[in-house]
C-alpha cells in the first residue's frame, strides 16, 4: 500500500494519493486548492495513474482541483448528493461572512462540474485502482460528509479517510450552513464503533490518528448526542 499526501491551499486540507505499490493505478481523496500540480509531482515521483477522485464533503477547501483532475486524465469524481451543489456554488457552505471573503481568497473563477460524476449513497463498495472502499455515509459537518474505508491488508492495517468528521482529538465545525451538530455525533460514534482500535485515519486537516486514540481520547465522543 502507497499513501502519499500534502497539504493544500490556506486552509491546508489535505489531500491524499492511495494506490497499491508505485506504479499501478491510484485514486486522489480531496483534491483541494491548487492541488493538481502536487498530485502531478506525486504521481509522476511514484509512476501512478490516477483512476479517480473521491471527495468527502463538498467544502472548497477540499474539492477545488477535482474538475481540473476530471478534465485532465479523464476519470471521474465520486461526491455524495449531499454536496453536490456546493461544487458548483462554494458559497452555499459558508457563512456569509467567509461566503463574502471567497472570492477575496479565491479570485474569480467560474466553479463548473467535473465532466465525470458519480454519485455515491452510502453503504456501497467502490472498486477503484485496485483498491475497494466502502463508503460511509458520516452526516454533521456537512448533509454529504461521506468516508471511505480500504479493508486492512497483509502489510497495514484498516484505513480510514474521515474527511472533516474526525480529526486527531477533536471533530469539524458545525455552524456552516447544512452543519448539525447532533448528526456529526452519531456519525463519530458510528466510526468509532465500526472500525478496529489500529484503523489509521487519515482526517482532512492535521495529523493522522487511530481509532484507538480517538475512542480514549477524543472530546466530543463523551458529549451524548440528541437523538
Ligand atoms: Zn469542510
Ligand atoms: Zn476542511
Amino acid at each position: 500500500m502507497l499513501i502519499a499526501a500534502f497539504p493544500a491551499g490556506p486552509l491546508a486540507a489535505n489531500c491524499y494519493v492511495a494506490a497499491p505499490e508505485a506504479g499501478a493505478e491510484c485514486v486522489v481523496v480531496d483534491p483541494g486548492q491548487d492541488a493538481a500540480q502536487g498530485v502531478a509531482e506525486l504521481l509522476g515521483e511514484h509512476d501512478l495513474t490516477l483512476s479517480a477522485v473521491l471527495l468527502t464533503h463538498g467544502h472548497f477547501d477540499h474539492v477545488w482541483s477535482a474538475t481540473e483532475l476530471s478534465e485532465t486524465y479523464g476519470v471521474p469524481v465520486c461526491v455524495h448528493p449531499g454536496d453536490r451543489a456546493l461544487l458548483t456554488d462554494p458559497a452555499k457552505g459558508l457563512d456569509p461572512g467567509l461566503a463574502g471573503q471567497l472570492s477575496a481568497l479565491l479570485g474569480e473563477v467560474d466553479m463548473v462540474e467535473p465532466p465525470r460524476l458519480e454519485e455515491l449513497a452510502g453503504g456501497e463498495k467502490l472498486s477503484y485502482a485496485g483498491l475497494e472502499f466502502a463508503v460511509e455515509h458520516v452526516p454533521g459537518h456537512t448533509p454529504g460528509s461521506v468516508a471511505y474505508a480500504l479493508a486492512a491488508g497483509e502489510d497495514h492495517p484498516q484505513v480510514l479517510f474521515t474527511g472533516d468528521l474526525l480529526f486527531a482529538g477533536s471533530i469539524g465545525r458545525t455552524d456552516f450552513p447544512g452543519g448539525d451538530h447532533p448528526a456529526i455525533l452519531r456519525s463519530l460514534e458510528q466510526v468509532c464503533r465500526d472500525h478496529p482500535d489500529d484503523t489509521a485515519v487519515l482526517p482532512g486537516h492535521g495529523p493522522q490518528t487511530t481509532i484507538g486514540r480517538e475512542r480514549a481520547d477524543n472530546p466530543f465522543l463523551r458529549e451524548t448526542p440528541d437523538r
